[in-house]
């Protein structure tokens, strides 16, 4: 039997934690617990989670119907209890914003699995629910097909994460951990190369995920599979290489040009920006299109383009300010 005033605490703890971190602003993200058949607790709406009191939270049914407490309830309940109804042994739900991560799902790009030991085990592979708006059914509808297949934590497109477990701190922890990994994820593209686990050691993983009694889709279908989606964001990172020369002491010129250091009007440039990549790595095989291009994102090509016609623009600008004071 819960003691259902702890409970409420424990609520208000992962709220001031959720807060703290920054994964919500002013009044996001909603937290909920089930307490048995029919009866969930659930953070109220248009409170700041940093702020609850145990006074705060909400009872509601089934249905999200409210039964108890003075505050109206979390718009979004109809999200908590649509994984409460499909995965009978969970028991805690938190919803949230975490900027690294809400940073993929505003990309539309799944979050590479197979790369840091821990998140193999603890989150797995993390999907990405389509986009509908918040608070309607549809919405909560869109995590049904991410569920089934087993998974704990769940971008949502354009809009933030949901995560869920046996109890409060675990569901809040995998949020943590979500939010942690995209962040290094984030910073190790900017160095270089982002190396994803060979097959066999993510299958040593998977083992000991297998003996902790924590859920995989892939313990099931015996594969080893880099999600699709994620191949957006390993495949090879366009450095911006400007072409650059130098200004004359006179001025001419113009640019990152040092005065008085020799111009390099003449001498090979720069390559372009597309062709200046870091080729992504899977599993000790270099990605498809990785070597060619450098991204697979339109804007990225398109800003390629820009650098060759600004480079183009700035050699005939030289050639032209040679010309006149020869
Ligand atoms: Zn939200």
């Amino acid at each position: 039997m819960v003691n259902e005033f702890e409970i409420k605490k424990e609520i208000c703890e992962v709220g001031r934690r959720m807060y703290e971190k920054g994964f919500v602003a002013a009044n996001d993200g909603n937290i909920s617990y089930r307490l048995g058949p029919g009866r969930f607790l659930c953070t109220p709406t248009l409170v700041s989670k940093g702020f609850l009191k145990p006074s705060d939270i909400a009872v509601v049914d089934d249905n999200g119907k409210q039964l108890e407490g003075a505050r109206p309830r979390t718009s979004e309940i109809m999200l908590h209890l649509e994984i409460f109804h499909a995965l009978p042994e969970i028991n805690a739900v938190c919803h949230a914003h975490p900027p690294h991560a809400t940073a993929f799902a505003v990309a539309g790009m799944e979050v590479p699995c197979c790369i840091l030991p821990e998140v193999e085990i603890f989150l797995g592979q993390v999907p990405l629910a389509q986009y509908d708006t918040p608070g309607s059914k549809n919405f909560a509808e869109t995590i049904l097909p991410h569920l089934q297949n087993k998974a704990n934590t769940i971008l949502l497109a354009n809009h933030g994460a949901v995560s869920c477990d046996n109890s409060l701190e675990k569901a809040y922890f995998h949020l943590e951990t979500l939010d942690m990994y995209c962040r290094i994820l984030l910073l190790s593209k900017q160095i270089g190369q982002i190396h994803q686990l060979p097959a066999p050691k993510v299958r040593e993983l998977l083992d000991i995920k297998k003996r902790l009694g924590i859920a995989d889709a892939r313990l099931d279908g015996g594969q080893v599979a880099v999600l699709a989606g994620s191949d957006d964001f390993l495949r090879g990172f366009s450095m911006q290489a400007i072409a650059q020369h130098v200004a004359d002491a006179n001025g001419h010129g113009r640019g990152c040009g040092i005065a008085g250091a020799t111009s390099q009007e003449g001498l090979p440039q720069p390559l372009p920006t597309a062709r200046r990549i870091f080729p992504a790595v899977v599993a000790g095989r270099k990605l498809p299109g990785g070597e060619a291009l450098g991204s697979s994102s339109s804007t990225v090509r398109s800003r390629a383009i820009e650098d060759e016609t600004e480079r183009l623009v700035q050699l005939i600008t030289d050639k032209i300010i040679t010309a006149v004071s020869a």
